[in-house]
């Protein structure tokens, strides 16, 4: 079996949307990722999965 690298799990900033590479936890499974305590840039603490993020930006072209 081929191992392949893992990309970490990414989180935006609700409030400025600024995007953060999550922080790896490690588990008893392996290991997890979670959004920074607070945000650097606005200081929010509210963060979204970038995969659970709703497209603000909706143009549709
Ligand atoms: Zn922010």
């Amino acid at each position: 079996m081929s191992h392949s690298p893992e990309r970490p799990v990414e989180y935006v900033c609700e409030n400025c949307h600024v995007i953060y590479a999550g922080t790896v936890i490690r588990t008893d499974e392996g290991h997890r990722y979670e959004p920074p305590d607070e945000c650097a840039v606005c200081g929010a603490r509210e963060f979204v999965e970038l995969t659970q993020y709703p497209h603000v930006d909706s143009h549709a072209t």
